[in-house]
């Protein structure tokens, strides 16, 4: 265990233990890396469903481990365009410097994706 604020959720909730030990170590490895935690990577990581991972995701985010972010991509270019912490900031119009034009919600789709929060990257024993 190297997030002790995982700990809590075991006893909370004793039928996802083993897939919060999982959590653990994949947070752990991120926190080393620095990466943002992808969902649905996550889900295949612990052989969950991404509903599940989105759940744990929610839990650690609870404790303070990550926070969750909205990148913004062009679908023309694939490259993200902007971040955002809520979905509700995110605007029916991006101006997108790649192609030097506004996207409407066509041009564009988002990903929700975690980021390690500052505490976690010294939370890590
Ligand atoms: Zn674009």
């Amino acid at each position: 265990m190297r997030f002790l604020e995982l700990e809590q959720y075991k006893v909370k909730y004793p039928q996802l233990k083993h897939y919060l030990t999982s959590l653990d170590e994949y947070l752990s490895k991120a926190s080393e890396t620095g990466h943002e935690v992808v969902p649905a990577l996550l889900a295949k990581k612990i052989s969950s469903d991404e509903g599940l991972a989105l759940a744990l995701l929610m839990l650690a985010d609870d404790a303070g481990i990550v926070r969750p972010r909205y990148y913004v991509y062009c679908d023309l270019k694939d490259a993200v365009i902007s971040e955002y912490d809520t979905k509700d900031q995110i605007p029916e119009r991006i101006y997108c410097p790649f192609d030097d034009e506004e996207h409407s919600r066509q041009g564009f789709h988002v990903e929700l994706v975690f980021e390690l929060s500052r505490e976690a990257r010294g939370m890590t024993t």
